[in-house]
């Protein structure tokens, strides 16, 4: 990891003065004003002509701390946003007017597991893809779970209405799925009924085909029974079995039925 700046030393090109808690921090106005609307308009309106003249801002609402994670989060070094620093970079995102900083925030807990507490916090800040995705997560968890969580109760009344309107719809996205898929499990059950019926009707008459005249050899046909020593009778029986055997392939089906 590359050695931090440290602001409190002056450097020559320094022309902005961070006062914190008695703390000298030497700062550049060029990537303040980049960063943030306030500072910028702070800027033009100190010294709107000379704009290499130096200037002092002593900030007393903040830490030494927080300012310094700032500090080190928007220069070139640019140290990442992380759990330990998002709640003070969107403090300061969203009293000094930086919206670049905002959106990193924003991009940092989007990459994160949605929860609840990112709802609060996307709430907060208004951050909108964050408030989305933490409204998707929430809707899927049991109204049991939500009422239970202590969390929640920082949730503002209008996502939580929001959270049960979108529940509600998923339910019924979900009731209208099972309906659809009932409808075609009926569909495929009544295929399956017509089916057993043919297997059934054809396996009957498998069994009558032996007392059939017209299923035996010329020289038979007219004989009362089967004469089962009769080579040409047999040949001619065994290829009327194959024939409806293969006729019953169709029933395969029911096996690519159950695989799906
Ligand atoms: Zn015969």
């Amino acid at each position: 990891m590359s050695a931090q700046r440290d602001f409190t030393v002056n450097d020559a090109l320094s022309d902005v003065t961070v006062v914190v808690e008695g703390t000298k921090l030497y700062v550049h106005r060029q990537y303040l004003a980049e960063w943030s609307g306030v500072w910028r308009k702070l800027f033009v309106a100190e010294c709107p002509d000379d704009v290499t003249s130096s200037i002092e801002i002593i900030i007393e609402d903040k830490k030494l701390d927080e300012v310094l994670e700032l500090l080190h989060c928007i220069y070139s070094s640019q140290k990442p946003t992380s759990d330990s620093n998002v709640d003070i970079l969107l403090d300061f995102a969203e009293e000094y007017d930086m919206p670049s900083m905002r959106n990193r925030c924003e991009d940092y807990l989007c990459a994160q597991d949605a929860s609840i507490e990112h709802l609060i916090v996307a709430e907060k800040f208004d951050l909108k893809h964050l408030y989305k995705q933490c409204v998707d997560f929430a809707k899927t968890r049991t109204l049991e779970d939500l009422e239970k969580d202590p969390l929640c109760k920082c949730v503002s009344e209008k996502t939580l209405t929001r959270i049960y309107k979108e529940k509600v719809n998923m339910m019924r996205d979900y009731a209208n799925d099972l309906k659809q898929s009932e409808t075609k499990l009926t569909r495929a059950n009544e295929q399956l009924l017509d089916e057993k019926e043919g297997m059934a009707a054809m396996l009957g008459s498998i069994g009558k085909i032996w007392e059939m005249p017209n299923k035996r050899c010329y020289k038979h046909m007219t004989d009362d029974r089967f004469d089962f020593t009769c080579r040409d009778c047999n040949e001619k029986i065994q290829r009327e079995v194959r024939r409806m055997c293969s006729d019953a392939q169709h029933v395969r089906r029911f096996f690519t039925l159950n695989n799906k």
